[in-house]
């Protein structure tokens, strides 16, 4: 069966009124943005629906797209008809004889949101039903677990039937709650909780630390490689390379093995909150998941989070490894997550890590460190390396006027 028209559904259906609106507007813009390599498609917005027509573009390659677009909450391959009894019987019957392997069993389920239709649903399931039973040997109805549902859904202004629903990715659209910086290491975490954060609707600036020399090109890259997967759920994606070789080396020298990564931490975080100034994010992401590691305890979180005053934002904080490698598999992340390149922390790992630091000794420590340290971060921030990914895969240095969309 050829498909002349998809149905994309929305997510979030709870919200109301302007947001609504602004819902799906911005919807509406992402999946065009989205689909842009397609460019015979056209669209039609009704209330709460979007039709995109395909104008021989092809239903499988358009719908791989559209099932990662963020704030789709699912979508069908449908069949458009005038709003009369003939022509949705026509309609169904064409529709039923197109399916390959020809079904065996079906049922009929009519919505009719138009109440000026003159049949009402019941009427309708029957009325269709017969038509198409009458004309389709060896097909028999089965209400309760039919192989083939034929939904046919009585709009205002047309009829639209069609047999199967695709899951999409679901959320937010990208853009409709404001924008966050992403602490992105090469490892399986935060790339994943990257991808939920946008999913929820998160316009994303990465922020990866390197220690250049002691880390390697091939580490870097690894991250880039990583960043611009976002960029393909995101359209494009600012990564912001920060060097933190001097930072962490001033921090090796305090003497305090244990307390190492606790501090390293809150640096990164004020080193990102000094980036965020400069973009307008109003929250800090991380790849955090309660207990996996020292850093990651409750006492570790306590001390590492006060050095910032943004939000932290921890979508995986409750999920256990097995169901993050999951995500990451089907996001297309984890086979550059398991690659073997060296994170800056993982170099400066002391045998013992703190699992309950102290606050006092981190934040004594801290000021025992006085301008120098305060140097540091600037330098490290004044040396950050800005390039902006696009799934298309080029990427260039940013420009200092922000562009399109944010
Ligand atoms: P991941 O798989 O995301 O690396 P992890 O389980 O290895 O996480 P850690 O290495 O302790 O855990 O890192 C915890 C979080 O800190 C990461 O998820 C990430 O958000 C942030 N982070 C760690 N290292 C870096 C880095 N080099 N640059 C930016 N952020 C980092
Ligand atoms: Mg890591």
């Amino acid at each position: 069966m050829e498909y002349e028209l998809i149905m994309v559904r929305f997510g979030e259906i709870t919200i109301k009124g302007k947001n609504r609106h602004r819902f799906e507007s911005l919807l509406a813009y992402q999946i065009k943005t989205a689909l842009k390599s397609f460019p015979a498609l056209t669209y039609e917005k009704t209330l709460g629906r979007l039709y995109i027509r395909l104008n021989g573009e092809s239903y499988g390659l358009v719908g791989d797209r559209v099932k990662d677009i963020f704030g789709v909450l699912s979508f069908s391959p449908v069949v458009k008809a005038e709003q009369s009894l003939d022509a949705i019987r026509d309609s169904a019957l064409e529709l039923i004889s197109g399916l390959t392997p020809a079904p065996k069993t079906f049922k009929v389920s009519v919505k009719r949101a138009w109440k000026q239709f003159p049949h009402d649903s019941v009427e309708m399931n029957h009325l269709v039903g017969s038509h198409v039973l009458r004309n389709t040997p060896d097909l028999k109805v089965n209400v309760r677990n039919p192989e083939v549902e034929l939904k046919i859904d009585i709009q205002h202004e047309n009829t639209y039937l069609y047999c199967e629903v695709e899951k999409a990715a679901g959320g937010f659209p990208l853009g409709m709650n404001g924008k966050a910086m992403l602490l992105l290491s090469g490892g399986i975490d935060s790339p994943v909780a990257g991808w939920m954060a946008m999913r929820k609707g998160l316009v994303l600036e990465a922020v990866h630390f390197h220690s250049y020399p002691f880390t390697s090109e091939q580490a870097k890259e690894k991250v880039i490689t990583l960043a611009q997967r976002l960029a393909y759920y995101s359209g494009k994606i600012k990564i912001h390379l920060v060097p933190f070789t001097e930072v962490q080396t001033k921090l090796t020298q305090t003497g305090h093995d244990s307390l190492i990564i606790t501090l390293m931490r809150r640096y990164m975080l004020r080193i990102t909150e000094k980036l965020a100034e400069q973009t307008g994010a109003l929250a800090i992401v991380t790849g955090d998941s309660l207990g996996q590691v020292a850093s990651q305890t409750l006492g570790s979180m306590n001390v590492i989070g006060r050095a910032a005053a943004l939000p932290l934002l921890r979508p995986l904080v409750m999920m256990d490894k097995i169901d993050i490698i999951k995500y990451a598999e089907t996001i297309g992340t984890f086979e550059t997550s398991i690659l073997p390149f060296e994170d800056c922390c993982t170099l400066f790992v002391p045998k013992n890590p703190a699992i309950n630091p102290d606050l006092d000794l981190v934040e004594r420590i801290e000021a025992h460190l006085g301008e120098e340290m305060d140097q540091l971060v600037d330098k490290a921030v004044q040396e950050t390396e800005t390039l902006i990914l696009r799934e298309e895969g080029i990427s260039q240095k940013a420009e200092q006027k922000e562009d399109e969309w944010f």
